[in-house]
């Protein structure tokens, strides 16, 4: 029995070396391509696909705060040249009845080719975007809304209705509000009003209140702070506690050590409903 068994383990080295040996002179072409992007999970009774977009570095002089607090992030970053990456993503969630997306990426808004890949990864995961039946907006930066409209003015999701919190959209979609922002905030507002008009035009584009019923499995999380009307999405409790949307594009931002520096995830100027709060507190408090 003993011998038996050394045989085969000498059966076997033999293998693995004449393995080695042979891998080792065979040509190796290159791959070039990385997985597909996206990962599936089941979240209670809903199955919920992250959509990978993209990703890039955060850059020190976006952040708006006290200088002190900027300057010890700005450290930090140096430090670990990883600390300020980041990435972006939407989340398709399949209810059983409906198609629905939380967010959509930059498309052709935001990022060069380094975002914009969220239609790729949704093709990836099997569905086209004809199939989308609902998006649901958290905030109308063009890096979470671009991949709505191409820069010609097409809805890249023909069938799907847009929902997004009646604040977001009277702020980002008024000339007035625009007409005094200041000069860096001035793109946002041009793309913002540039991806919601086809949508509008076509009567897809709705708004909802705070404590509005818009789906049977989904309840809107307000989280005013990074933007006037910034929604999270959070599966019912009766499926499941976890919560998806809101703050998918910014994990590292999330692991800043001390919450005072959460707070500078706030990027917009000082208008009075930009009070600085962390954008994420209420999600992370439901969800920890
Ligand atoms: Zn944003």
């Amino acid at each position: 029995m003993f011998e038996k068994s050394a045989l085969a383990r000498v059966l076997l080295l033999l293998v693995v070396a004449a393995g080695v040996s042979f891998s080792a002179q065979a040509e190796q072409p290159l791959h070039k391509g990385q997985a597909p992007g996206y990962f599936r999970t089941k979240v209670g009774a809903l199955e919920v696909t992250s959509l990978y977009d993209g990703a890039g570095a955060f850059q020190v002089d976006w952040l708006k705060g006290k200088p002190a607090a900027v300057e010890e992030i700005g450290s930090a970053a140096k430090d670990n040249p990883h600390f300020l990456d980041g990435n972006e993503a939407g989340f398709l969630i399949n209810t059983g009845t409906k198609l629905v997306l939380v967010d959509v990426g930059a498309g052709p808004w935001f990022g060069g080719s380094a975002f914009g890949h969220l239609g790729e990864s949704l093709r990836q995961a099997g569905y086209k975007p004809e199939q989308i039946d609902m998006v649901l907006v958290t905030h109308l930066h063009s890096d979470h809304v671009g991949g709505l409209t191409s820069k010609s003015g097409e809805r890249q999701f023909p069938n799907a209705q847009i929902y997004v919190a009646q604040a977001e959209s009277d702020f980002w979609l008024s000339k007035e509000t625009a007409a005094r922002a200041p000069s860096d905030a001035k793109p946002f507002f041009d793309a913002a009003q540039a991806i919601a008009a086809p949508y509008i035009k076509a009567g897809k584009w709705h708004t909802f209140q705070p404590n509005e019923k818009i789906l049977d499995a989904m309840t809107i999380v307000p989280l005013p702070a990074h933007t006037p009307g910034h929604s999270g999405y959070q599966s019912n409790p009766k499926e499941t506690r976890s919560s998806s949307g809101a703050t998918p594009s910014i994990p590292s931002m999330l692991s800043f050590p001390t919450p005072t520096w959460r707070q500078y995830l706030t990027l917009t100027w000082k208008e009075p409903l930009h009070s600085g709060r962390s954008c994420s507190r209420p999600l992370l408090g439901r969800t920890s």
